[in-house]
């Protein structure tokens, strides 16, 4: 291409070291850039142009490594020239420009968002809770009870000598343990709302409603092996990794989405709790299985449990919100169907 043949733009000039711009036209000269100013002309390399990015409207400035920079007030003069001249967009300012790199780069990081979900996260959140001491699952413990007890736990009506008899009667399922795998635990009851139901919290408390306790009230054993899939949970801090997995969630959803994380931040959130939970209930079950075993109690007792909640959850069908409480009793009745696997096997396997 030929100087000549190459098109002209009007433009201003800052050299870098005066302040004043000075009138200069440009012409690109192969790939560098030449300028006639009054009485002066250079040619700059065009490794050391840096090219402002097409937009919509305003002033576009070209920045010079070595120091100034060329402005030209009309961005749309300026956006033709610099295409009649030959010059391409960056590989970044043609992305954005195309809908399909758009679309795509959206897909990227929803398949990252998941993929971090489902394998980072539970990863990060056993580095973080190994290395909480646990002083705070205690302290999280406590406040957590203090709050159920003012929203939705009653002090439980079970004669103290009912309640003194389970305590001792776990104690001995939790002595039959080889030494050093009984995490720290204490056993309380309540009255509640939420039907038939036991959970642990963080740092050792297990709560027993009375309705669970009257439930099984001939069947002690049920509630050694739901005692035990609570102490399950204690033993692998489920409680701790799943405040965790929920705080570093909401803290990468606001890095990644930054304004659209409410709405970006619910569906993976959705998808981890669940499977999250799935996986707790899992090791829960072993866990209580295993101590079962170890305290010459067969796993098959839970089948009567399961049996009995599935005919409770019949009866009650649709008429209060019991399933919506995550306690041992909420399942849905596939995932019944294999936690009663699990404790056949675990029967069998004696
Ligand atoms: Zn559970």
């Amino acid at each position: 291409m030929r100087e000549t043949e190459a098109p002209v733009l009007a433009a201003s000039y800052f050299d870098g070291t005066h302040g004043r711009a000075q009138p200069v036209e440009l012409q690109r000269v192969d790939e560098d850039l030449l300028l006639r100013g009054d009485g002066f002309e250079r040619r700059i390399p065009a490794g050391e142009l840096q090219w402002p990015e097409p937009g919509l409207h305003g002033v576009r400035v070209l920045h010079l490594a070595r120091g100034g920079a060329i402005q030209c007030a009309d961005g749309a003069a300026w956006d033709t020239w610099a295409r009649a001249s030959g010059h391409r967009p960056g590989l970044a300012v043609r992305m954005q420009g195309s809908w399909r790199w758009v679309l795509a780069s959206v897909a990227t990081l929803v398949v990252l968002a998941v993929a971090l979900q489902r394998w980072g996260l539970p990863a990060l959140a056993g580095l973080v809770v190994a290395a909480t001491p646990v002083s705070v699952d205690l302290v999280i413990g406590e406040t957590a009870l203090a709050s159920l007890d003012r929203l939705m736990l009653r002090p439980s009506e079970l004669p103290p000598a009912r309640q003194a008899a389970l305590r001792t009667a776990f104690r001995r399922v939790a002595a039959a343990q080889p030494p050093g795998t009984v995490p720290h635990w204490q056993l309380e009851f309540r009255g509640s709302r939420i039907g038939p139901n036991a959970f642990a919290l963080p740092g050792g408390t297990i709560i027993m409603t009375d309705e669970l306790a009257t439930m099984f009230r001939d069947d002690e054993p049920v509630l050694m092996g739901v005692l035990a899939h609570e102490l399950g949970h204690v033993e692998h801090r489920h409680g701790l990794r799943l405040l965790v997995q929920g705080a570093v969630l909401s803290g990468v959803a606001a890095v990644v989405f930054g304004d659209f994380s409410s709405w970006f931040a619910a569906a993976p959130a959705a998808l981890g709790h669940a499977s999250y939970s799935r996986a707790a209930e899992r090791e829960a079950d072993q866990a209580s299985a295993r101590m079962l075993n170890a305290a010459g109690i067969s796993p098959l007792v839970m089948l009567r449990f399961f049996e009995q909640m599935h005919r409770r959850r019949g009866d009650s069908a649709g008429s209060d919100g019991d399933s919506a409480w995550s306690g041992i009793s909420i399942a849905s009745h596939p995932a019944d169907a294999e936690r009663i696997r699990l404790f056949r096997a675990a029967a069998g396997s004696r």
